[in-house]
């Protein structure tokens, strides 16, 4: 077996220690003779695997007793819709516009009610964190919506924006668990989970308790309305069974590492290696204003095309993957989330270090 360094930005890179014990489960899950896979989710085995992750992520957030976990289905861009067709009771919101995600979440919006666009980085493709103080809040905004860690762009919100009272909707995706959060200072907070946490298919949200209300859209389907998961513990329908089961194992083994804290101060750690060789290297460097660079996604260029295109097909072959930077944005990106070690960070440095010195 051989394992490469996995760059993707998602479907992404997960703790091998999570990944054996699937295995060794795969077949037999704890005497059920018989894999999660091929569970109902309405056995015992099954509620108590959802129960384990949903306490052990409320410990590992810190979630308050007034907020609720629900694991839903539809990927990230499903929330697109469901968070307009369940909050827009005015039907206005604000959206703060910080790349793609935040783009296509705002034009989503758009077929629901009056969507604002209060703040924008599209003047310099999205390589910063527009200005967040005195924003334009509307005052019938039903939500302020951000997408707080830009996993094409490569930049966070290193504080959250002054929303003037108004709920705060937040797509976290790309950086869930990656650092503590204080959720009582949103609304909503969602992701799916396949940037950091587990396997595509599964979204989680997490939602102020007061919010899930009858009080929808009109038209707004059964499984679009928070309160029908909410009412069903995440159970009104089949789940994302095998999703759970290893964001389970995901949530296990974050605690295992200290928690939230210590995977801050790891990540920062990691990201340093990579960000410091960009800063002083005469080839390669990075794309995004330095104040606002996010810890998860790295995208940097060389400023020559070819290059570019050199460096990505040498350091696969090298054993680094998915290296090549998004559609739109050309150069490279490493994604560098939790469970990608310091040691893959390291070892890509030196390889770039070497690849520089043969071709400046
Ligand atoms: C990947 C991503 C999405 C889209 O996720 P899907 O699950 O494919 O719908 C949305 N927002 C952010 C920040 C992402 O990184």
């Amino acid at each position: 077996m051989s394992r490469v360094y996995n760059f993707s930005a998602g479907p992404a890179v997960l703790p091998e220690e999570v990944l054996i014990e699937a295995a060794e489960e795969m077949l037999d899950y704890k005497g059920t003779g018989m894999s999660v896979m091929e569970m109902s989710h309405r056995s015992k085995a099954f509620q108590e695997i959802i129960d384990t992750a949903k306490a052990d992520l409320r410990d590992l957030m810190a979630i308050p007793e007034d907020y609720e976990v629900l694991f839903l289905q539809g990927g990230a861009s499903q929330q697109f819709a469901m968070i307009p067709m369940n909050l827009m009771r005015n039907r206005v919101a604000d959206y703060i516009v910080t790349g793609q995600w935040a783009k296509k979440a705002s034009e989503e919006a758009k077929k629901y009610g009056k969507v604002n666009i209060i703040a924008s980085s599209a003047d310099k493709t999205f390589s910063y964190i527009p200005d967040l103080r005195n924003l334009p809040i509307s005052e019938e905004a039903d939500y302020v919506y951000i997408c707080e860690n830009n996993t094409i762009y490569g930049t966070k919100f290193k504080e959250l924006p002054d929303t003037k009272g108004k709920l705060l909707v937040a797509d976290v995706s790309s950086c869930f668990l990656s650092e503590p959060v204080d959720v009582k200072k949103y609304g909503v907070i969602y992701g799916g989970v396949q940037k950091n946490i587990g396997p595509a298919g599964t979204v989680i949200v997490i939602i102020r308790k007061e919010l899930i209300t009858d009080e929808v859209l009109p038209g707004t389907p059964t499984m679009l309305k928070y309160k029908t998961h909410a009412d069903a513990g995440s159970l009104y329908n089949t789940p994302p069974a095998y999703g759970i089961y290893i964001c389970g194992k995901v949530f296990q083994w974050l605690k295992r590492q200290g928690g939230l804290e210590a995977m801050k101060e790891y990540n920062e750690k990691k990201a340093k290696v990579l960000y410091d060789y960009l800063d002083a290297s005469r080839m390669f460097c990075g794309t995004v204003e330095p104040k606002d660079r996010s810890l998860m996604n790295v995208p940097f260029v060389t400023g020559d095309e070819e290059l570019d295109a050199k460096f990505v097909r040498e350091a696969k072959a090298a054993g680094f993957e998915n290296l090549k930077g998004h559609r739109t944005v050309g150069g490279m990106r490493a994604s560098i989330y939790n469970a990608m070690p310091t040691q893959g960070v390291e070892a890509l440095v030196a390889f770039m270090k070497m690849f520089e010195e043969e071709n400046l």
